[in-house]
C-alpha cells in the first residue's frame, strides 16, 4: 500500500463525463489499496471566464476580491468529483484551501504556499477516505482566500504530496507526458521518459505550461516523485496501475538519467514585449535606477541587454517584459525619467521567446551557433539573446514563433528516436 496524490487539470475535468472518467482513475488506485488525495483544477475555460469578469467589473480591481472570484472554479470541480466518487461507492470528501488549511503568503493572485497541515487528511486516509482538494487556492495571513498564480493546481498537488509524505505525485493532463516541445505545435515531438528537475524548471519557466514552475521547485526541494501522465488514457488499460513505472514522464534527479542528450527540449513563450532606453548616462547606479522602480511595481523583467558605451558617457539598455505589463512599465519609466536620465524610450510588443534547453549543453560547445545558423537559414531575425549553462533564449518577432520552434526542434534531431 502506498500514498498517492493525483492531480487533474482543467481539460481532465471539463464536464461531468470527464469527471466520471477521473473518478475511474481514482477508483483504480483505491481498489489497489492505496491512500489517495486528489487535487482538481477548475473545469476547462472556467478560470479564464472568471478572470475576464473581474477585469470587466473594474480593470484596476482589488487583488483580494480577484482571488475571491477566481478561486470559485476549483470549488465546483472538487464538490462534483466528490459526489461522483461517492456515487461509485468510494468514500470521498471535498476540501477547500482554508479547510485543510493550505497557508500561503499575502501575495494575492500569485501567492506562495508556506505550509500545509496534512494531519486531518492523513487521519482520514486511515479511515479509508479519499480527499478531493480544490487546487490553486490557500488561506492568506489576512484570513482570506489566496490563489497561487495561473496553473497553480500543479503546485497545490506537489506541496500536498510533500505535506502528507506521499510516495508519488501524479499530474494527469491532456498529454501523456513531457515532450521535447509542445506537441500541439510540433507533431513530431517525442515523449521523454525522464526529465531532470533543473531542465524541467527551465522548460516550465521558459513557457512549457505542462507544469507550473513553482511545482517543479517544490518537487526538487522536497524530493517528491512526480509523474506527468494522461487522464485521457483508458483508466483500466494494462500498465496504468504499474506502481514503479506508470506510463508518463518522471521528473527526477539528473543522476537517474542514464543517457543524457545535449539538447532535451525547446520551449517558447509568446506575448513578450521589448523596451529600450536610448542614450542613457553610462554611470554607476543607472541599472538600479531603471530596474528598482520596475521591481517595486511587481513587473517581471526578463532578458536584459546593455550596449558597451561607445564614447564612455552614454549607452543603450534593452529588456523584455510580458506584453501585458508593457504600458505599466512605460509609465513607471516615464515617472522615473529624471532619476534615470535617458533620451528616448522605445517599445515593441508581440514578440516571442524561443529557448533551447539541455543539461548536456554544460559540456558541449557550438549549441548556440547551431541555433543561430538554423534561424538565419529560415530568415528569422534575432532581436536579443540570453544564455545560461543549460539554456539559450532567443527573442524574435511573434509570427515566427512556430517556425522557430520547429526549426530548432529538427536541427537538434529531437524528432528522431
Ligand atoms: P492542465 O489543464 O492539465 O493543467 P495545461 O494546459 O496547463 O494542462 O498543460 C498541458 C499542456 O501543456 C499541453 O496540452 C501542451 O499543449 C502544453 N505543453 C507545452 N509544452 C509542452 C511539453 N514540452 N510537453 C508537454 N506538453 C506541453
Ligand atoms: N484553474 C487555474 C488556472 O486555470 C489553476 C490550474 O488550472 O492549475 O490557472
Ligand atoms: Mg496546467
Amino acid at each position: 500500500m502506498a500514498r498517492i496524490v493525483m492531480k487533474f487539470g482543467g481539460t481532465s475535468v471539463a464536464d461531468l463525463d470527464r469527471i466520471r472518467n477521473v473518478a475511474r482513475h481514482v477508483k483504480r488506485e483505491t481498489d489497489s489499496g492505496h491512500e489517495v488525495a486528489v487535487v482538481v483544477s477548475a473545469m476547462a475555460g472556467r478560470t479564464n471566464e472568471l478572470v475576464a469578469w473581474t477585469r470587466e467589473a473594474s480593470p484596476l480591481h482589488d487583488a483580494r476580491e480577484y482571488d475571491a472570484v477566481v478561486a470559485a472554479g476549483e470549488q465546483v470541480s472538487a464538490g462534483l468529483l466528490a459526489i461522483v466518487l461517492q456515487a461509485m461507492g468510494v468514500n470521498a470528501r471535498s476540501w477547500l484551501g482554508w479547510q485543510i488549511p493550505v497557508h500561503t503568503d499575502n501575495a494575492h493572485g500569485a501567492a506562495r504556499i508556506l505550509e500545509i497541515d496534512g494531519s486531518e487528511l492523513v487521519r482520514r486516509f486511515g479511515e479509508g477516505q479519499v480527499a478531493v482538494v480544490a487546487g490553486f487556492q490557500g488561506l492568506g495571513p489576512d484570513n482570506r482566500v489566496a490563489t497561487l498564480g495561473r496553473g497553480g493546481s500543479d503546485t497545490s498537488a506537489v506541496a500536498l504530496a510533500a505535506a502528507v509524505k506521499a510516495d508519488r505525485c501524479d499530474i494527469y493532463t491532456d498529454v501523456d507526458g513531457v515532450y521535447t516541445t509542445d506537441p500541439r505545435i510540433e507533431p513530431s515531438a517525442r515523449r521523454l521518459g525522464k526529465v531532470a528537475f533543473e531542465e524541467m524548471l527551465e522548460l516550465a519557466s521558459l513557457g512549457a505550461k505542462v507544469l507550473q514552475v513553482r511545482s517543479v521547485e517544490l518537487a526538487m526541494v522536497h524530493k517528491v516523485r512526480t509523474f506527468v501522465r494522461s487522464s485521457f488514457s483508458e483508466p483500466d488499460a494494462p500498465g496504468m496501475d504499474d506502481f514503479d513505472n506508470p506510463p508518463g514522464t518522471l521528473i527526477c534527479d539528473e543522476d537517474e538519467i542514464v543517457e543524457q542528450e545535449v539538447v532535451t527540449g525547446i520551449a517558447y513563450a509568446r506575448d513578450e514585449a521589448q523596451i529600450s532606453l536610448r542614450r542613457l548616462a553610462d554611470r554607476p547606479g543607472v541599472s538600479a535606477a531603471i530596474f528598482g522602480p520596475l521591481s517595486d511595481a511587481h513587473i517581471n523583467v526578463d532578458m536584459i541587454v546593455q550596449n558597451i558605451s561607445e564614447d564612455g558617457s552614454s549607452t543603450d539598455m534593452t529588456f523584455t517584459v510580458p506584453s501585458g505589463d508593457m504600458e505599466k512599465s512605460l509609465s513607471v519609466l516615464e515617472e522615473a525619467r529624471e532619476a534615470i536620465g535617458f533620451d528616448v524610450l522605445q517599445s515593441e510588443s508581440g514578440l516571442a521567446k524561443v529557448s533551447v534547453i539541455g543539461i548536456g549543453m554544460r559540456s558541449h560547445a557550438g549549441v548556440a551557433a547551431t541555433a543561430f545558423k538554423a534561424l538565419a537559414d529560415k530568415g528569422i531575425n534575432i532581436k536579443a539573446i540570453t544564455t545560461s549553462e543549460i539554456k539559450i533564449s532567443i527573442l524574435i518577432d511573434g509570427p515566427y514563433a512556430e517556425l522557430a520552434v520547429r526549426t530548432l526542434h529538427s536541427v537538434y534531431g529531437l524528432d528522431k528516436t
